[in-house]
């Protein structure tokens, strides 16, 4: 079996979805990965670093089983044969016209955002891994863009107070964020609607905002806000925020816009100088005054919304991705090299988000209806 791996194009990709270290790990199962020249350049990886791993330097798209990071454009779905496999993230439930064209070509199609999050899939879990690099950057960007210290200094020329940093949603990104915040010094507090995670917020030494609304959904997630309870949480949330010298905003709904949390009258309650990161631009923003994309400033308060974290850290953001690439691809071709499409497996039927019926059919099960 063949695995290719692409040269990322999206502006600011920087990551590559196979490192060599994960090379040899698939090289040992008797696959032969072919990696497009120049793809791992983006994050410090040179063509003889895949060679010298076992890979040849080719053409990916030929390969029986084509890896990417970010969802492949139209001119690269072209190139995709029928009957390919194709593993990457690939937002099935924002870009339905890119799955129905995967499925128009043939191709069968895993997309990382849709394994699930059960325990045999943690090492797979591509959100999370590349969530925490967001969450870590989110903080030094804060740091960057605060005109004020993070940590308490106290000096002869006087003692500085330490920021103040509230983190909104505190998933994988939130947490990471939050251990980041008071590994630099700040005073750190986490808000979620999933009230399990008030401990996982006290565990890393932040403190807990309970606004007293729950909003559990499925899958480990959050579900959508009411109507009303939109209005207490943005209502509270405005008087809560005053405080804060740094807000982080990670609130994600999968599937839909971006939860609006920071209102513009909440920035417009922040001391000047202060600074909102909101890592939800892709899907709207978190913050009514968020520019997806820009750096902005409303009432003295600098807005800042990256799209793409991750590709500002290439080298450990590749790392953790290709691990949870290989763990995927482990699932997908067994021992001997040959390629195992069970969609009595869960995580396959799950993840597999086009050219499902490609996928082996469980043997029915004898003596039921
Ligand atoms: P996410 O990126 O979808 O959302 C980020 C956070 O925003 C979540 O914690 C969510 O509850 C919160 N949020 C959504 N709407 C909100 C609102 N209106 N107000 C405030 N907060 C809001 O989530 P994620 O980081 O991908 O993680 C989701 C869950 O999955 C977490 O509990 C995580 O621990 C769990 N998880 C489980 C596994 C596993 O068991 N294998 C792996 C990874 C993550």
């Amino acid at each position: 079996i063949t695995i290719g791996v692409v040269a990322e194009s999206g502006e600011g990709e920087r990551r590559v979805a196979l490192v060599p270290k994960m090379v040899q790990r698939l090289t040992r199962r008797g696959a032969r990965v072919v990696v497009a020249s120049g793809a791992g350049a983006g994050a410090h990886l040179s063509d003889d670093d895949y060679t010298e791993a076992g890979a040849t330097i080719g053409e990916p798209y030929d390969a029986d089983v084509v890896v990417g990071v970010a969802p492949p454009s139209d001119a690269e779905i072209a190139r995709l044969r029928e009957g390919t496999i194709l593993a990457g993230f690939l937002a099935p439930l924002s870009d339905q016209n890119r799955i129905s064209a995967l499925e128009k070509a043939g191709v069968i199609a895993f997309a990382m955002e849709s394994i699930p999050r059960i325990s045999r899939a943690q090492a797979m879990d591509a959100l999370s891994s590349q969530a925490n690099v967001a969450g870590y950057r989110a903080v030094l960007l804060a740091a960057q863009h605060l005109a004020r210290f993070f940590p308490m200094l106290t000096t002869a020329a006087g003692t500085v107070k330490p920021a103040k940093a509230l983190v909104l949603g505190a998933g994988v990104a939130g947490l990471q964020a939050l251990a980041t915040a008071k590994r630099l010094g700040a005073q750190a507090t986490g808000y979620d609607v999933r009230p399990e995670v008030a401990d996982q917020v006290r565990s890393v030494g932040a403190q807990w905002l309970d606004l007293g609304i729950e909003a559990v959904g499925e899958g480990g997630y959050a579900r959508e806000l009411t109507e009303e309870e939109r209005a207490e949480q943005q209502r509270k949330l405005t008087e809560a925020i005053t405080g804060f010298d740094v807000v982080i905003t990670t609130a994600l709904v999968p599937g839909r816009a971006a939860p609006k949390l920071v209102s513009a009258e909440a920035v417009r309650g922040m001391r000047p100088g202060s600074v909102v990161i909101d890592l939800a631009g892709e899907t709207g923003g978190n913050c009514e005054l968020t520019e997806p994309g820009q750096v902005t400033t409303a009432h003295d308060v600098t807005i800042v919304s990256p799209l793409n974290l991750p590709a500002e850290m290439p080298d450990h953001a590749s790392e953790l991705y290709a691990r949870n690439i290989v763990e995927l691809l482990e699932l997908i071709i067994d021992t001997d090299g040959r390629l195992t499409l069970d969609a009595g497996d869960e995580i396959i039927a799950k993840s597999c988000v086009a050219g499902n019926d490609k996928l082996s059919q469980p043997e029915p099960a004898s003596g039921t209806e």
